[in-house]
């Protein structure tokens, strides 16, 4: 008796169930060998080769072609017997032959995959493989621009990557192939193709393969199915009584919602695939180019993927029926609101549109054809970004009605991350149920926007102007009427406006984890109140906070007095602070830096001498100079300038103290208190006593020296005094520092600060732990008594004693009292707008505490103005930076990774030492580091930190990667000109995007 084996359908990857049989390769009778193939079938995959492993003669009964045949169920039989056509009913089949799909003819096609439901076809953007490369499963071999983004394509097959392989720019049809993936690399075609926009191929040529250079012993890997399929995981629908319907057409059908009775069918024996039922609705291109075309003169070029999605998108609009309707809302709270809980105005604003569609749930649902409506109760809305090469992406936030904001805040910063560089997957970009078209940061006035097939509305938001921020929907009339999108306009406008009624409780954990400190909680916008003021703002005190604030009042045409009590504007910065230790600092950097010039071959320039009276000249030009322009400027902005002390009398009421003359009064309907912090002089015996003498300096008296010491004290080792005693090390001065406290610059970043000190060290002498005793002397010879931390006692003797101990807001005189504004410690206490507890009298600068450094003043003055103006605005210390002006200069932007850690922020930091960067080791400036600090569920810059000479240029670059929320991919893309010392951002950001990756992986 003959033996039979059963040939059955095997199974390529979980999700088949059945196969077609789509060919016979051979005929019953006929002898088949080990590795024959016997038949090819048709899965949700592709078509394959079916290969036996058993030598015999095929036999029927066969499975007719295009038959579905389960998997494991009988295809046909091998028999050892020559001459059997077929077994006999009823025989006996001893066993399966052993059957294992290969890839058909070219080998497993790597077809162009669906990405989203209206993609038909896609552009090959960049082999990442070439021919003859070793593939493993999850290998990305290429990248494809679809409509919508640009893709990987991953295959999930090991072997050799063949051709023909679709040319780069070629245009392939969705599941047709691009390439091929072989078992051996003998079998390797070296074919290049070309495949024009009608997916015709216009060109065929060789393509160089890698195979040459392999070694001989190649192992074969064992094929197994590519994975590359359609989307979703719908069931598929039942196949149509009597007639024959792939599975994968069954499944497509599933997610279109294709009926397939009476669909005609085009595969082998009229089975039903998936492009008849891709046929059965007329795609977003078939609406479009069904339409009468209007003859256009000129040359045109053909469309990008992505352009051509749009214009088919838009035409295939024109089968909804649509009207507007638009609502003016003012959205200053939920901005301040999404600030103070540090999620974006987008997030927000999408999060508010889910809130109030609870009650409409209408709004979220969509027209399907033919007369359904699909009635969803998933908020996936999908918001507009701009991407880097100008397009317009749409990523998806999704589940916004069931996620706190946090959580939405951080899918959101991921998706436009990728959206700007058109990386989203099809599942971030497909099937949104209603879409956000933010165009009023571009500053349009009024917009529409174009609801496509699958949504009933779209909102389109335009820029604030006087009656608020135009919001309009664009509404499917099949789906929503007039009142539906009205009441729910209103509804919208509600929920904005009065965010604190939804904001603190959505979520729970949300308003616990974010919830701003009671201090920083910021009221509604309080704009200038109405009345018949003198003035409806006045500023008290001319530095960088009252100078920047007025005149950013001015400049909206509002009338501003600003009353200071020295002769010109520019304060301390100008007179005591930046400008004149500046001054003195660049003539020190230049003795400093000549002796150096012999080590890069300059000789004759390393004796520099200070000329102290020229120095003091050019310092004092720079700010009389500036001083005189900032008067002129403030005058010619009409601001009014006026010379004076200035003091609350009541809460709209100041009177102003001149140099000269009695003292007068005038009413205002808001104030700005700009009034600086003097330096503070801490009660150590005698030192007060000699600030009179001028044998005790402090930073708003160092500037009438008649020569520099040669002998000084400093009381302080801060920024201020660690800036003086390398300015007057420079100039040739003996230093001896004393310091309080353990370490000196507590104020800088740990490690930054521990460098900086060790240098230091070597140049000046500093003692921390130090119990100051006593301060005596006279102008010129000066004693200054002190212990060290074990308590031994010296004086050290010097021409005078610079008393750098911080400085201390002093706001005794302001008359503070009547107008109700709270004190914390010395400092004016304030909201992150800069309100005080009188919501009409703001705060800005040093007298605020903080981060005392004019720039913090300056952004806090112009906080203070917009919200004057009526805009929410705050100022976030987070993003504010400095640099201490000492050799090497130090800086910081952002946050460290302590105070990151403090805010529950999860950060990294990777740091390169400038001593192995090009450009600082030419110039000799080998010494410090820069620091980048990262969110690490972000990847967001968080932080930059700084010890290099030139901290002051290269910090530049830190403020627009911590401004601008930068991300280490971004930064790690961006070219950086060689050799400069700039470089070294990108080689932090793609170090530790590279140590994140590692550590993901672990
Ligand atoms: C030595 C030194 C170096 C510095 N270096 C830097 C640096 O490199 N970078 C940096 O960013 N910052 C530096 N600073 C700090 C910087 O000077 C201050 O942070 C900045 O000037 C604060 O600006 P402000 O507007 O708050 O106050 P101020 O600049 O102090 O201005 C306040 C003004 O108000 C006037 N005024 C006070 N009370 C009244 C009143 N009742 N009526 C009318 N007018 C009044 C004052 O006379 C003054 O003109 C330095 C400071 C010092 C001392």
């Amino acid at each position: 008796m003959s033996n039979h084996y059963a040939i059955t359908m095997p199974q390529l990857s979980d999700t088949m169930t059945e196969g077609v049989l789509v060919t016979w390769e051979k005929q019953a009778g006929d002898k088949v060998e080990r590795g024959d193939i016997v038949a090819t079938v048709e899965t949700d995959k592709a078509i394959m080769d079916v290969e036996v492993f058993k030598a015999g003669y095929l036999a029927g009964p066969l499975a007719e072609i295009g038959a579905t045949v389960p998997v494991s169920g009988a295809l046909g039989y091998i028999t050892d017997t020559a001459g059997d056509v077929a077994i006999a009913a009823g025989e006996v089949v001893a066993e399966q032959a052993q059957t294992e799909m290969i890839p058909h003819h070219a080998g497993t096609p790597i077809v162009m995959p669906q990405l989203s439901d209206t993609m038909h076809e896609g552009v090959v953007v960049t082999w990442e493989k070439q021919p003859g490369d070793v593939i493993k499963r999850g290998d990305i071999v290429a990248t494809v621009e679809t409509d919508k983004a640009i893709m990987d394509v991953e295959v999930f097959q090991e072997g050799f990557l063949s051709g023909p392989i679709a040319d780069v720019g070629s245009v392939v049809e969705v599941g047709h192939p691009m390439g091929f993936i072989v078992s051996d690399a003998s079998k390797v075609n070296d074919t290049g193709v070309t495949l024009g926009a009608d997916h015709k191929v216009s060109d065929t040529h060789k393509v160089a393969p890698h195979a040459a250079d392999r070694p001989a012993h190649i192992p074969t890997p064992k094929a197994s199915p590519s994975q590359i399929s359609a989307t979703g995981n719908m069931p598929p629908v039942p196949r149509p009584e009597g007639r024959q319907a792939s599975p994968y057409a069954r499944k497509v059908a599933a997610q279109l919602g294709v009926n397939l009775v009476g669909l005609a069918g085009t595969g082998p024996s009229g089975v039903i695939v998936a492009a008849d039922v891709a046929r059965a609705r007329p795609s977003m291109q078939q609406v479009a180019h069904s339409l009468p075309q209007v003859d256009v003169p000129g040359q045109g070029r053909a469309m990008s993927s992505m352009e051509k999605a749009v214009s088919h998108a838009m035409t295939a609009s024109l089968t909804l029926p649509t009207f507007n309707v638009t609502v003016n809302i003012n959205t200053a709270a939920l901005t301040a609101a999404a600030k103070a809980k540090k999620v974006s105005v987008t997030v927000a604003i999408a999060k508010a549109c889910s809130v109030a569609m609870a009650k409409f749930p209408r709004m979220n649902w969509a027209y399907q054809p033919v007369d359904k409506l699909v009635e969803r109760a998933n908020h996936d809305f999908g918001v507009a970004v701009m991407s880097n090469d100008g397009g317009l992406v749409v990523p998806i936030l999704h589940g916004i009605e069931k996620k706190p904001l946090d959580a939405l805040q951080s899918d959101w910063t991921g998706l436009v991350e990728r959206a700007r560089v058109r990386k989203l997957a099809p599942s971030e970009y497909a099937n949104p149920t209603f879409t956000i078209s933010n165009m009023g940061m571009l500053g349009v006035s009024h917009f529409t926007a174009i609801p496509t097939p699958g949504i009933s509305a779209i909102l389109a938001i335009s820029a604030n102007g006087p009656q608020g921020t135009p919001f309009t929907i664009t509404g499917d009339h099949r789906v929503l009427n007039g009142a539906d999108v009205a009441l729910y306009l209103v509804a919208l406008k509600q929920t904005i406006e009065a965010p604190e009624a939804w904001l603190n409780t959505e979520g729970g954990a949300v308003a616990a984890s974010v919830a701003a400190p009671a201090t920083t909680s910021a009221p509604a916008v309080s704009p200038i109140p109405e009345g018949n003021w003198d003035f409806p703002v006045v500023v008290v005190g001319g530095g960088p906070g009252g100078e920047d604030c007025a005149r950013d009042l001015a400049d909206h045409g509002i009338k501003v007095m600003m009353v200071n009590n020295e002769p010109f504007p520019g304060g301390e910065c100008l007179w005591r602070g930046c400008i004149p230790s500046k001054a003195w600092r660049a003539a020190a950097d230049v003795i400093r830096n000549r002796p150096h010039d012999a080590e890069m071959g300059v000789d004759g320039t390393n004796t520099p001498k200070l000329n102290w009276a020229q120095a003091e000249k050019h310092r004092r030009w720079v700010q009389s100079s500036r001083g005189e322009m900032a008067l002129k400027a403030d005058k010619g902005m009409k601001i009014d300038v006026r010379e004076g002390y200035g003091e609350f009398v009541d809460a709209h009421t100041l009177k102003i103290t001149p140099v000269e003359g009695e003292p007068y009064q005038l009413t205002f309907g808001a104030a700005v208190i700009a009034t600086g912090a003097p330096a503070f002089v801490p009660p150590i015996p005698g030192a007060r006593e000699n600030l009179a003498t001028g044998g005790v300096v402090t930073s708003d008296t160092i500037w009438n020296l008649a020569n520099p010491p040669k002998k000084l004290g400093i009381i302080g080792g801060g920024v201020i005094g660690v800036e003086m005693a390398q300015i007057f090390r420079d100039f040739g001065t003996e230093v001896l520092m004393l310091e309080r406290n353990e370490r000196i610059l507590a104020e800088i970043e740990d490690e930054i600060g521990k460098v900086l000190i060790a240098s230091l060290e070597k140049e000046i002498t500093v003692v921390t732990g130090a119990d100051i005793k006593e301060v005596s002397g006279k102008p010129g010879a000066m004693k200054l008594r002190y212990a060290n931390k074990e308590g031994a006692e010296s004086t050290f003797e010097c021409e005078i004693i610079l008393v750098a101990a911080g400085k201390r807001p002093d706001t005794s005189r302001l008359g503070l009292d009547k107008v109700n504004v709270e004190l914390d410690g010395a400092a004016i206490k304030v909201n992150t707008r800069g309100q005080t507890s009188a919501p009409h009298i703001y705060a800005v600068g040093d007298v605020i505490g903080g981060y005392m450094l004019a720039h913090t003043a300056a952004t806090q003055g112009r906080v203070a103005a917009d919200n004057m103006l009526g805009h929410a605005s705050e100022y976030d210390q987070d993003k504010d930076c400095g640099v201490t002006f000492s050799r090497p200069q130090a800086g910081f932007v952002g946050l460290s990774v302590a105070q990151a850690k403090a805010k529950g922020i999860d950060a990294v930091e990777a740091k390169m030492p400038m001593s192995i960067d090009a450009k600082a080791m030419i110039t000799g400036e080998t010494e410090g580091m820069i620091k980048l600090v990262a969110d690490k569920a972000t990847g967001r810059i968080i932080g930059v930190h700084y010890l290099a000479d030139h901290t002051d240029t290269l910090i530049g670059i830190g403020v627009m990667m911590v401004a601008g929320e930068m991300t280490l991919t971004q930064v790690a893309k961006a070219i950086f000109p060689h050799p400069t010392q700039t470089e070294l951002f990108g080689e932090l950001a793609r170090r530790l995007l590279n140590r994140l990756r590692r550590t993901a992986k672990k």
